[in-house]
């Protein structure tokens, strides 16, 4: 046994060594301990991501408060061996030492490999597609959706699967983390009955940036999910969780006064943006964030990346699954707010793309949600979608009138949904697919009790299911097709994957067929 000044002596010793023993000893743990993502691809480049965190649930993520330089590395070839990019960026304290590189000068249409190096220790190899030309014509397109991963109320074996997938990117709707505190029993949202974490938040309510960036620290320790990041780069969204429950631009459900919201809100896009791999556009401004965005598969698709919380109007009838008051059909009401709404208006004017998509966080559908025939005597709506909004709703209807190419992705509900949407005048106008939970809701089953009710007070409803899961989207010039990938459980590792259903839109038609 050594005692106090032999070692003193060998610590000496090992610090005089030569310099690779020196960087084998320069960390206690391992710093990539939450993985590495990419997103925003375009046709010349994507941005890459880290965060050093040694100690991933400790203060400043064990990271002491200097900045660190990390290295990065973008190649041609998973070998590293034709090199196309590198450079050092600096981890800096102030941005919870997270690296966000924006990669450019790289050819359309072709995956690359990237990976990142600090103090003698290397993260694994990441994989991202960019984009192909805008002016070219592509024929395929395959992309996942993904999104709503409660921590506690399930495992991410859906995203094990995601990994797997051949696809040029991923959508992620939001719901990336949920704020609520670590309980170990808890009523079931939709039953009352006992809900059983699978695994438990550290922490209580998030409120300060330091509490919004342990959680992501948490929620980024997962393999699974460190797998998909690792797989395809993701376009990223937030909706209400990222924040709180239900949160609408400086207002919360706790009568919280809009300036002291305002400073949670800024925490919280604070450490949504530390942790996702989101360009410098979406670098938070004093309390807001620019998210929404577009993008464009060559002449195939353009997608149209909505943000429905940060300028939308107060929820109407006192939010909730509420029956319908009057304040659901004021023209006052906004749901992406002025700008955003005459970006999209400019958008869905173009004629020289084949799909519009737009890739969004709440249910667009006007659905009864009474769950049995003498459960209320009036219809009963979810305050917090499009539904609650029919001025806004209809505006946007009156565009996409005519328009033939249209297709909207959701997510939010922790169901899968797939429908029509059809105007005031119910005409058919578009459809839309909602995607399930990755873990939210637990284990599932196909239909919750009172689906049949709702199937029959909702005919434009064709698909309902309840099981967790990930969208993959076939688009082809003349196709839209919406694969809807379930896995039997999320309480117990080594969940088994499988399609649950196809349904296609036909280019052209305002419609949805099995397939
Ligand atoms: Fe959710
Ligand atoms: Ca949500």
């Amino acid at each position: 046994m050594l005692n106090r000044r032999q070692f003193a002596a060998s610590a000496a010793a090992l610090l005089a060594a030569p310099a690779l023993l020196r960087a084998q000893t320069m960390w206690r743990n391992y710093p990539f301990s939450l993985g590495i993502a990419s997103g925003d691809p375009a046709p010349d480049g994507f941005v890459i991501w880290t965060r050093l965190a040694p100690d991933p649930l400790e203060p400043h993520g064990g990271m002491g408060m200097g900045a660190m330089p990390v290295k990065w590395e973008v190649a041609g070839d998973e070998r590293f061996q034709s090199m196309v990019a590198q450079g050092e960026a600096q981890a800096r304290p102030e941005l919870a030492h997270s690296v966000h590189v924006e990669v450019t000068g790289l050819q359309p249409d072709r995956p690359y490999w990237y990976r990142f190096e600090a103090g003698g220790e290397r993260t694994i190899r990441g994989r991202a597609r960019t984009l192909p030309d805008p002016a070219s014509a592509p024929q395929a397109l395959r992309f996942g959706v993904a999104g709503c991963q409660n921590f506690e109320d399930g495992l991410y074996t859906a995203y094990r699967h995601l990994a797997r997938e051949d696809l040029a990117f991923v959508f992620h709707y939001g719901d990336y983390i949920y704020e609520y505190r670590g309980d170990p029993l808890r009523p079931q949202h939709w039953t009352g009955d006992v809900f059983v974490p699978v695994r438990q938040h550290a922490g209580q309510l998030l409120f300060s940036i330091d509490d919004y960036r342990r959680r992501y620290a948490q929620y980024k320790a997962d393999a699974d999910l460190q797998r998909a990041h690792a797989a395809h780069a993701f376009f990223t969204t937030f909706d209400d969780h990222e924040v709180d429950n239900n949160w609408v631009a400086a207002i919360d459900h706790r009568d919280t006064p809009p300036e002291v919201f305002r400073l949670r809100r800024a925490a919280a896009f604070q450490a949504w943006y530390e942790h996702m791999p989101v360009r410098r556009a979406s670098f938070p401004n004093a309390a807001a964030i620019q998210a929404y965005r577009s993008a464009r598969f060559g002449n195939l698709a353009e997608l149209n990346f909505l943000d429905t919380r940060q300028y939308r109007s107060d929820q109407p009838c006192d939010d909730g699954f509420k029956p319908v008051c009057a304040d659901v059909r004021s023209a006052e009401a906004t749901m992406l707010g002025a700008e955003q709404e005459a970006w999209l208006a400019r958008n869905l004017q173009r004629r020289d793309v084949r799909w519009n998509c737009l890739a969004q966080q709440v249910m667009m559908m006007s659905v009864d949600r009474r769950r049995s025939p003498n459960e209320a005597p009036a219809r009963i709506m979810n305050m917090d979608t499009w539904a609650a909004y029919e001025g806004p709703r209809q505006r946007l209807f009156a565009r996409l009138r005519g328009l033939d190419n249209v297709v909207v992705l959701t997510g939010d509900e922790h169901q899968n949904w797939a429908g029509l949407l059809h105007d005031d005048r119910d005409r058919p106008i578009a459809a839309e697919f909602v995607s399930t939970s990755i873990s939210s809701g637990g284990d599932g089953q196909n239909l919750r009790p009172g689906s049949d009710t709702i199937l029959a007070n909702n005919p434009q409803l064709k698909f309902v299911n309840d099981q967790r899961g990930y969208l993959t989207c076939d688009v082809t010039p003349d196709a839209w097709r919406t694969n809807f990938m379930v896995v039997d459980r999320v309480s117990t590792p080594d969940g088994a994957l499988s399609k649950r259903a196809t349904l296609a839109v036909p280019h052209g038609q305002v419609d949805l067929l099995s397939s």
